[in-house]
């Protein structure tokens, strides 16, 4: 198969393309959605540009906040220039709230509140489905030396501090989210990836009664239908948050 002049790499929602200035990249988001790792798919006419969108603002605001990242800026509607960097091979997971994978393998309740919140650490490594880590299998596999994990660590609970309160402000409570890190150039630790209701639960506080209304993933994982309308519903409650505190100002 003939590459794509440019294209570094394609993964499942994302396409990284090549920059001008070697240290930075591109990155596309696609319309693909995918759950299970990638055994349900299907296509999402806007998903890639509302998921740029969100992203977008988010890193923004993680930047206003001192949150080391790879974003650098907006290319167009559905791409961002970032740093380049070498993505560290784990997906940290916090959870504020037990859901998803962690009621299925333990005997933890859906909806527990989990305080201090949880971090589970997973390999990222498809062909195994992300098997979950411990401390000592991290050490074992070299991926990361124990002061850059704690690093990690430390990061992950001040960006769930961060986005919790984010999310708040709109009306959505932060379940839990995954992030992926990486090494710059100068070898420093940054945020990479994406944040956006790919992966992250956000269930609707606008709801009474007790009732889950998920603004997220799981509306495709779980065919609950309002896909593309609950992303749109977010990516226009941060608008007006954001266009609300600018009036302020
Ligand atoms: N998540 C993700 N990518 C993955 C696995 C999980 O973005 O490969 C996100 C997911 O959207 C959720 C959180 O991480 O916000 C926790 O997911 P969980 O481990 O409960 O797995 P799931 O129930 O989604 O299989």
């Amino acid at each position: 198969m003939q590459r794509k002049i440019g294209l570094i790499y394609e993964g499942k929602a994302k396409k990284i393309h090549a920059h001008e200035d070697l240290d930075k990249v591109i990155i596309e988001f696609k319309d693909d959605a995918t759950a299970f790792n990638a055994k349900k798919k299907a296509k999402f006419d806007g998903k890639g540009e509302l998921n740029c969108q969100i992203s977008s603002k988010i890193f923004e605001f993680l930047v206003e906040n001192d949150i080391p990242t790879h974003y650098l800026g907006l290319k167009n509607k559905n791409s961002m220039i970032a740093q380049k960097i070498k993505i560290i091979p784990i997906e940290v997971v916090l959870r504020n709230i037990a859901y998803g994978s962690l009621c299925k393998q333990t005997t933890i309740k859906p909806g527990t509140v989990l305080n201090p919140p949880l971090i589970d650490i997973y390999l990222k490594n498809d062909s195994l489905d992300d098997p979950l880590l411990t401390k000592e299998r991290i050490n074992l596999l070299k991926i990361i030396n124990k002061k850059d994990l704690e690093t990690i660590s430390d990061m992950t609970l001040k960006i769930n501090k961060l986005l919790k309160t984010f999310f708040y402000n709109i009306k959505l409570n932060l379940v839990d989210f995954k992030l992926e890190f990486g090494y710059n150039s100068e070898e420093r630790i940054v945020l990479g990836d994406e944040i956006s209701p790919d992966n992250c639960r956000l269930w609707d506080l606008n709801q009474k009664n007790g009732i889950i209304v998920s603004l997220d993933k799981d509306r495709f994982r779980n065919d609950l239908g309002g896909f593309i309308d609950a992303y749109t519903e977010i990516n226009n409650r941060i608008d007006i948050f954001i266009n609300s505190k600018q009036n302020k100002c």
